[in-house]
């Protein structure tokens, strides 16, 4: 067979104390799990009742245009309607057909480090990657963004808050980038940890996408929401960006129970808001925590944060974090933020030095 030479390079990535995550998933195990900043809590109960219901129906084919779905989350975000809502299998493949309806040959370009999805993506779906470093103070510099932008660039993707370091670039900073870019360019803001962000001024950045042609605000219910498992993500986009990326949506490619969940959890905005509250109170417990023991860690925007510890105290604590070696930032810990408990474990592991 002749298989694309440009897909040698990509591996899947597998980390390495996979067995003892798996462990920890499986249910009470001597580990805890703070690798994949996940939420640590289940699902909201009518997010999980919604799945029940849904499943009666599993032989029929899922509700193509995820009408509710899209009306959950356009209520959700004031402005918007159905038709600026996109919807994926993840954010992951919302951000996959973002990349995907752009024009060939094409780059495009993002700060690193980074999500590690957007290059592989890029690598997939034929596009060349940019990358563009942070700042010492490992957070996104617009201004060298906007430079490394050429003629082939077709996208500049920008996560926000960045993961893995937790900074986040603010609203203002991000409107100015936008209005700088050539407007043939497309602004891909994922924000799969916006709920975290605790500064308000950030709460309407979904206003940009429907007030600049050329700006997305791709999004998740993998992470504030609890329903990793269920995979699904959304977006809100202008209309054409919109049009476009319904043409090369698969159909159905958001399951009904899926749908269901993502539904009742939109309309729990309230809800939803108390607990990414807890997320953000209990992340500035575990940074004063570390300040404390006197680590040096990032001030985070996220349900995560990079801190200057290494991975092997944590583990020697029962607690499992992503070592930094593979984020780019070797010495370095990417700790999620978890229950309490969760946390208090943290916090013992990073004292018995
Ligand atoms: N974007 C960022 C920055 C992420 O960290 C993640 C998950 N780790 C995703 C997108 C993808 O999340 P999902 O596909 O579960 O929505």
């Amino acid at each position: 067979m002749r298989f694309r030479p440009e897909l040698d390079p990509l591996r899947p990535y597998r980390p390495p104390h996979l067995a003892k995550e798996l462990e920890a998933d499986r249910g009470p195990a001597g580990y805890v799990k703070l690798t994949m900043n996940e939420l640590s809590f289940g699902p909201l109960p009518g997010a999980e009742a919604a799945v029940r219901e849904s499943l009666a129906r599993a032989n029929r084919y899922p509700e193509r245009e995820a009408a509710a779905l899209r009306e959950a989350v356009a209520a959700a975000n004031p402005g918007s309607s159905t038709a600026n809502v996109i919807i994926g299998n993840g954010s992951s493949e919302v951000l996959s057909n973002l990349l995907a309806i752009l024009e060939r040959p094409g780059e495009i370009v993002y700060p690193w480090p980074s999500f590690s999805l957007y290059p592989a993506i890029a690598r997939i779906l034929g596009l060349e990657s940019r990358p563009v470093e942070l700042t010492a103070e490992k957070a996104v510099d617009p201004e060298a963004l906007l430079a490394a932008v050429t003629e082939r660039t077709r996208a500049v993707v920008l996560c926000n808050p960045n993961n893995p370091t937790g900074t986040c670039l603010p609203l203002a900073a991000v409107r100015e980038l936008a209005a700088s870019l050539p407007e043939e360019v497309l602004l891909v803001l994922d924000e799969a940890y916006y709920e975290f962000v605790s500064d308000p001024a950030y709460a309407g950045s979904h206003e940009l996408a429907l007030s600049t042609p050329n700006v997305v605000s791709a999004r998740t219910f993998s992470k504030v929401h609890g329903l990793a498992a269920l995979r699904v993500g959304y977006g809100i986009a202008p209309e054409p960006v919109a049009d476009y990326f319904e043409r090369v949506r698969f159909p159905f490619s958001v399951n009904a129970p899926a749908q269901a969940a993502a539904t009742a959890s939109m309309r729990e905005g309230d809800l939803i808001r108390k607990r990414a509250r807890f997320v953000i109170e209990e992340r500035e417990r575990l940074q004063s925590a570390f300040a404390a023991a006197g680590y040096d860690y990032v001030p985070s925007q996220g349900n995560f944060i990079l801190a200057k510890i290494p991975a092997d105290l944590f583990e020697r604590g029962g607690v499992l974090v992503r070592e930094g070696e593979a984020l780019g930032f070797p010495g370095w810990s990417r700790i999620t933020v978890g229950d309490s408990g969760e946390n208090d474990r943290v916090i013992e592991a990073i004292s018995a030095r």
